[in-house]
């Protein structure tokens, strides 16, 4: 029998951003038994998150939950909503929205990429100034959808979606907007219906701190109405039976029994703190890393400080300084797991993920394990991120996390 050793003490520090750490409270609720997924309980759960879902997404239109990896739901937002050969414009932030665009074209579409040249687009969010003014130049109209990704995980740059959607309107163009957050939702700011987006992707293993398996697409009036002429096939993946079933809380398939347990305990968890405590958490962290990382006298990979992620921070390498073998030495050594860089970046930076179910301490000691692995594979450091961590949590003082006993 193959012995799988993944018991050392003390806890593993899955600090990638995503799959980020299961709280104990979400593993417990999943271990409830798997009921009957047509009897009257189900139903109850599947109101309940449902409904609890939209508080998330700031909707107050269907949004679907898929029993896939976050690719699945991508994979929906597109077959919903578009025909083949249909002419869509994205925009290269990064690995993710490279990803998306090889899908795109893959279902039989003809993707266009906008970006910035090199590294340089992985380093700076979208700009819906180049978005706005392909639009203009297209006044027949060809272009059916912009698709961009909210918080590029590849690279932890978020996009500001309200000036995309500001974009679109000022060309007059009809397009549908299509966002991935996936990456994004309950750890930075989202506003489906302020921000006029017409599909929102998402997944579980992210902010919403579940494991991997389930997925969203949060849709719009127009989007629902898009469906119902869209011509690309779609049948598991179709959005009218699913929004039929869930009326009344069901699915037309087996749903993730275990999984919407989690996604309930989550909800409570979340929208218990408060979704705008939680965004103000994220940004709190986010910014003592950012002080680590200047501290330690390395480059932050996003190059705007208008969009830096709260969910993640790229860390550059000196010239020369294998980031993989970094983190290969910070796994080996203190049990620690870091983002690897992905596409363009590869070996040049690493990921330090900050989302979810995330504190002060959690972030010292992965920001300590950062700097003595730095240390020890020999990259210069011209001064101490943690305590440069420290003084900025304890600048940006937060609520207590516990309320005093009365
Ligand atoms: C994680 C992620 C994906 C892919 O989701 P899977 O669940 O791995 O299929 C896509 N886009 C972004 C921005 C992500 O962070």
């Amino acid at each position: 029998m193959v012995h799988l050793d993944f018991h050392p003490s003390g806890r593993h520090f899955l600090q990638i951003p995503g799959p980020s750490p299961v709280p104990d409270r979400i593993l417990r609720a999943m271990s409830y038994p798997t009921i009957d997924h047509r009897g009257p309980e189900f139903g109850a759960l599947g109101r309940k998150v449902l409904a609890g879902i939209k508080e998330i997404f700031k909707t107050r239109h269907p949004v679907i939950i898929y029993p896939a990896s976050g690719t699945g739901a991508w994979e929906a937002a597109l077959t919903n909503t578009l025909s083949p050969g249909d002419h869509v414009l994205m925009f290269e932030t990064g690995h993710f929205a490279t990803l998306w665009k090889k899908m795109a074209e893959a279902l039989g579409l003809r993707p266009e990429f906008l970006g910035l040249p090199g590294i340089e687009g992985w380093r700076r969010g979208v700009q819906a100034d180049m978005i706005e003014a392909r639009l203009r130049k297209d006044s027949g109209h060809t272009i059916r959808a912009v698709c961009v990704v909210h918080n590029e995980t590849s690279t932890g740059v978020t996009s500001d979606i309200a000036a995309v959607r500001r974009a679109i309107d000022a060309a007059g163009h009809p397009a549908l907007l299509l966002v991935d957050t996936i990456s994004g939702l309950g750890s930075a700011d989202y506003r489906h219906d302020e921000w006029g987006v017409d599909v929102t992707v998402s997944g579980s293993q992210k902010g919403l701190m579940l494991p991997p398996g389930i997925s969203f697409n949060a849709l719009s009036p127009r989007a629902i109405a898009a469906s119902q002429n869209a011509t690309l096939p779609r049948a598991f993946w179709g959005w009218a039976e699913v929004i039929e079933a869930n009326k009344n809380g069901y699915w037309p398939y087996t749903p993730n029994t275990n999984l919407l347990y989690g996604l309930s305990e989550a909800l409570d968890m979340i929208l218990g703190e408060g979704l705008e405590q939680v965004f103000a958490r994220h940004q709190r962290l986010a910014e003592a890393t950012r002080q680590a990382v200047r501290a330690w006298g390395l480059q932050i990979q996003c190059a705007d400080p208008a969009v830096y992620s709260p969910v993640l921070t790229g860390v550059m390498m000196p010239d020369g300084v294998d980031a993989d073998a970094v983190r290969k030495l910070i796994y080996e050594r203190f049990d620690m797991s870091l983002g690897q860089a992905l596409g363009k970046m590869r070996g040049r930076m690493f990921r330090i993920g900050h989302l979810g179910d995330c504190n002060d301490l959690t972030l010292m000691a992965t920001l300590a394990g950062c700097e003595m692995g730095l240390k020890l594979a020999g990259v210069p450091l011209a001064g101490s991120g943690v305590a440069a961590a420290m003084a900025s949590l304890a600048a940006h003082a937060d609520k207590p996390v516990l309320k005093a006993a009365a």
